[in-house]
This record gives C-alpha cells, structure tokens and sequence, in this order.
C-alpha cells in the first residue's frame, strides 16, 4: 500500500482544535482510496518557545525533513508578542521554515461557495454560483530578496533602494506549477506583469508565454497587475489561475482572500524544490492565524484546515481524486446549512469545530 509520511504541526491558539478535525478526514479518505498516511507530530511556534526554548525547535525540523508533506496549523498570540521580532512565532518558525524547503510556489485558492455570496463584499448580482480562483505565487523572489538593498544617506537625505530580480529559471519553475494546476482545472491561466513598465515584467511575459507551449490545452493571457486588481473585484468568475510575481501576488492574494467573505475557510499551499513520486514536497495551511478570541472555546472553523489537508493531497501525493471528494463533502456540508459562528447567517445550523469536521466526514460516507 501508497505510504505518505506527514509532519504534524498544529501550533497555538485554534491550530490544534481544527487540526484534530483535518486528520479525521484525512482519516477517512485514506482508508477509501487504499492509502496510508504516516503522522508525526512536532511542537512549533509559542508552544516551542514555551517547551523547547524556541519556535522551531531541531527535533521539529527534523519530523519536517523525514517527511513528504507539512501539515500545518497557526503560530503566535498575545502570549509572545513581547518577544523580539526575530523571536516571535511567526517569523522564527515559518520564515525559516520557508527558507529551508525552499518553498517558491504559494498555492491559495479563493473560493467563494454558493450558498455564501451573501458574505461576499462583492455584490451578489456579479457572482452567481459563487467562483473559485486559484491564485499561484512566486514566493522566493523578487523585489522582496533582489541586492541590493537597503537605506543610506546622500546629499543629507535617506534613500531606500530595492531591486526587483528575476532570472529567467525562476519564472519557468512557477509558470509550470500554474499551468500544471489549470490543466487540472478549468484550464485557464492569466499571467499578472508590469511590463509596460518593468523590465521584469517583459522577461516575465516572455518567459510565460514560452512556457505556456508546453500546454495547449491550457488557455494563457496577460493583465497589467493594476488592470487585473480592478478586474477581480469587477468580474472574479472571469478568472481560473492567476499566475503571479511576489509582490503582485501578495496584494492580489488578499484581495481576493477578501472577495470570498469567508477568510477563515481558506487554504494555502507552498511548495518546495524537492519532487516527489507525483508531487512535490511543500508546506500546507489555513491563510488566517491563531485565531486568539475564540481559542479553546471550540468554535473555530475546520474548513480551512481541512481544505488545507486537501491541497496536500492533491499537490504532494498527487492523489486528486481524494482532494476532488473532500472538496465536495466540505461544499455538501455546507449546502445542508452547517454553519460556524464566522459564516452563520440566519435559518441555517450553528455548530462547533468538531460537529463541523463531523458533517465533513458525514459527507465523505463509509
Ligand atoms: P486571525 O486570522 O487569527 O484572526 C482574525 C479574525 O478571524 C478573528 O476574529 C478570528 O476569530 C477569525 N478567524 C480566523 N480563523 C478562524 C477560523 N478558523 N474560524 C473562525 N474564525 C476565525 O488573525 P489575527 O487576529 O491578525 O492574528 C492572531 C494571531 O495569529 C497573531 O499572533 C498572528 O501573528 C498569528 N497569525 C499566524 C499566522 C500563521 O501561523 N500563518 C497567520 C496569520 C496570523
């Protein structure tokens, strides 16, 4: 039998109350579609501190790197927020993290479902049925790590420089992973640039447009970054994969974070260099944090962690029949009218985190 090795790590505040939630659907699924999954659990962030003396302790890291996949949960809250920047959970657990797997591909899906438009800020009449985009970022990088860089003085003044640096490789590695995924979606990508400006955005439009001819079954075109801001609040059913540089794809992705109305029931997935069998090893975990007001209470959402268990599924052990069905129970729960208190609307049922991971599994049948 299929044997995947995943590290767990839940973190602080809701992290481990909806990571119980995701195992017993991965739980599920595994003993469906004759595969095993191999958990192993490892403190990370505040905990660490607490435990270990620092957010992401040696032993941790070495669960990671035994492992094909991290499940993920949240780090940080009040409780260390005190410490020194470069100590607090959040920065001295993921950044290193990030850094060490080489994570270049930031995978986040903005799903609006159905029955949920209402909380969308988009208005209701634009997105019948809802949409889902998939927005694929480079994460490596960029004006974010291009030399040099940094703050000087001259002629009496501060001047701050930044380079935005791309080789050529680096947009071919990240334009594979957005037309591998359109291929398996609606097959649609638009590649975001600048380049009636940048010089980076002509290498970037070339580049894509090159790599694109690996893919005839997949529909490539091009927007301006600022043009492509308005069109997704405008028309988001417009779009399948965005395929974007660092920075665009950071604005980009919060924005269409937001247009879905549920922040709190959205995925992400980063991947690394490392190639598996039929994935690639990568780092998988809900967009939002810790949640610190509603920690403990038992109330929190699963969905995102769940959905996260999914992405891991699909884009680490390629098993996206698997991935496919847990989508489908997740949207089936919440056609029935399941509801945490984040996306509770009048006439459906108010539930907690586990009744919630319940109604998952419910879907997900025998
Ligand atoms: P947050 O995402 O934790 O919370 C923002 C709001 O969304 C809160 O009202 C919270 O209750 C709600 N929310 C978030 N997830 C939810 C869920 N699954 N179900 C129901 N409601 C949910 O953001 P924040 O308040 O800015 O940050 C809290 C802590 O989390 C901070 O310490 C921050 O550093 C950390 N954080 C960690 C990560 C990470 O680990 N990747 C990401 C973001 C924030």
């Amino acid at each position: 039998m299929q044997t995947y090795k995943v590290a767990v790590l839940a973190g602080d505040g809701i992290g481990p109350e909806v990571m119980v939630e995701a195992i017993k659907v991965l739980d599920r699924v595994q003993a469906q579609f004759g595969f095993q999954l191999e958990f192993t659990e490892a403190r990370v962030g505040g905990i660490a501190i607490d435990v270990d003396g620092r957010a992401l302790p040696e032993s941790t890291l070495k669960t990671c790197e035994a492992a094909e996949a991290i499940l993920f949960g949240s780090v940080g809250g009040p409780k260390w927020e005190s410490l020194p920047p470069n100590e607090q959970p959040e920065r001295a657990a993921l950044l290193p993290l990030r850094k060490h797997f080489q994570l270049f591909a930031n995978l986040r899906p903005a799903i609006c479902y159905p029955n949920l438009t209402h909380a969308s800020p988009v208005k209701e009449s634009l997105i019948p049925g809802g949409f889902d985009v998939l927005c694929v970022r480079e994460l490596t990088g960029g004006l974010y790590f291009g030399q040099p860089k940094g703050t000087h003085m001259e002629n009496g003044e501060a001047v701050a420089i930044d380079t935005m640096v791309y080789k050529q490789s680096e947009i071919e590695r990240i334009a594979h992973i957005a037309f591998a995924a359109a291929a398996q979606r609606s097959g649609k990508v638009t590649s975001i640039d600048k380049a009636n400006v940048l010089e980076n955005g002509v290498l970037w439009r070339k580049t894509v447009t090159e790599i694109s001819k690996q893919y005839p079954t997949v529909q490539l075109n091009h927007l301006y970054v600022d043009n492509a801001a308005m069109q997704l609040v405008r028309n988001p059913r417009g779009f399948d994969v965005i395929l974007a540089e660092n920075l665009f794809g950071d604005i980009l992705s919060d924005e269409m974070a937001m247009i879905t109305g549920s922040l709190g029931m959205l995925p992400s997935a980063s991947l690394g260099t490392r190639e598996l069998a039929n994935g690639r090893f990568g780092l998988f975990e809900p967009s939002g944090g810790t949640a610190p007001d509603i920690a403990g209470k038992g109330i929190a959402n699963p969905i995102a962690q769940i959905l996260s268990a999914a992405m891991m599924l699909r884009y680490a052990f390629g098993q996206s029949a698997a991935a496919d069905k847990i989508e489908l129970a997740v949207r089936q729960a919440i056609d029935r009218g399941y509801r945490t208190g984040d996306i509770w609307s009048e006439g459906c049922s108010r539930v907690g985190t586990r009744e919630m991971g319940d109604a998952v599994v419910s879907e997900l049948g025998n």
